[in-house]
């Protein structure tokens, strides 16, 4: 029996580090997007599957009994491909997923459907836009010029999509102060936020209601039914009752499979 984990949040780094302390025997899949992910304590390959085809063929090649998704509530397609993968090949599938934020009193929240919505949103005067939503959903924003926009990104990009840009390039977890302090730095009138959920970037949101600033948010996508558990620990029992053995799988990094 062997499990694939497919990562890239938070909450997958500690499914790792919970599976190799258990001595599962399991695999850490990045989409390697970023330039220097995080290093894990059991292997780790890198790279797309090839759709949900040809992550069926991983699940079978490499004898795949279990897969965690633990991706992030945005990563879409992904997870949809992991449903259907494990359909097709007979192999049992949870999702770890943290729970959505709900506004909490002091919030002054737009909730839209996706990133075109979130740029409809912003007025139609000027405004100092945080818009911390990572580098795949700027397009929409490139339109809404009159705004100024400060972008918070992993990986610095070779050109900023979107004019009167400005990116400050940094990996959370972040603190309430210090994004108040960043907020405060650039004059920040508008929050744009994907409703991502956990710990490591709602303190955009926390300095937000701080300073009274309107936040647009972006609700999460749709993705196929599936099991989902909320924490390392769930997943954890999940696993024990599904018989899979402690052990310990090969070291070493496959990287574009
Ligand atoms: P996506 O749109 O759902 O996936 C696009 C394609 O990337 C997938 O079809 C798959 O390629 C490949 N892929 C994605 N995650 C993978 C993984 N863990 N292992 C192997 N291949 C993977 O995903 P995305 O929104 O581009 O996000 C990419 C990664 O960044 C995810 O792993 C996610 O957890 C992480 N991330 C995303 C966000 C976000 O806001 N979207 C934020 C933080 C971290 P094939 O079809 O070829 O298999």
């Amino acid at each position: 029996m062997r499990i694939l984990l497919l990562g890239g949040t938070t909450e997958a780094s500690r499914m790792a580090r919970a599976l190799a302390d258990a001595r599962r025997p399991a695999i850490f899949s990045y989409a390697g997007r970023t330039e220097a992910p995080a290093a894990q304590p059991i292997p780790v390959r890198i790279g797309g599957f090839g759709g949900p085809e040809g992550m069926a063929a991983y699940l079978r090649d490499h004898a795949i009994s279990h897969v965690i998704d633990a991706t992030h509530p945005f990563a879409a397609r992904i997870s949809a491909n992991a449903v259907a993968a494990c359909r097709a090949a007979g192999t049992a599938l949870v999702a770890l997923e943290r729970p959505a934020w709900a506004p909490v009193p002091g919030d002054d929240w737009t909730r839209v459907p996706d990133a075109d919505a979130a740029a409809a949103a912003l007025p139609e005067t000027p405004a100092a836009v945080f818009l911390a939503i990572g580098r795949q959903s700027l397009q929409p924003f490139a339109a809404r010029d009159q705004h100024r926009y400060l972008l918070r990104l992993v990986d610095l990009p070779e050109a900023l999509p979107i004019p009167n840009a400005e990116a400050v390039i940094a990996r959370g977890p972040f603190t309430t102060e210090d994004d108040l302090a960043l907020m405060r730095a650039h004059g920040i009138t508008h929050v744009v936020a994907k409703n991502a959920g956990g710990s490591g970037a709602r303190a955009k949101l926390d300095a937000a209601r701080a300073l009274r600033l309107p936040v647009v948010m972006i609700d999460r996508p749709a993705i196929p039914a599936r099991p989902v558990l909320g924490t390392v620990e769930e997943v954890t029992r999940w696993l024990a009752h599904a018989g899979v053995p402690a052990g310990s799988g090969p070291a070493g990094t496959e990287r574009g499979e």
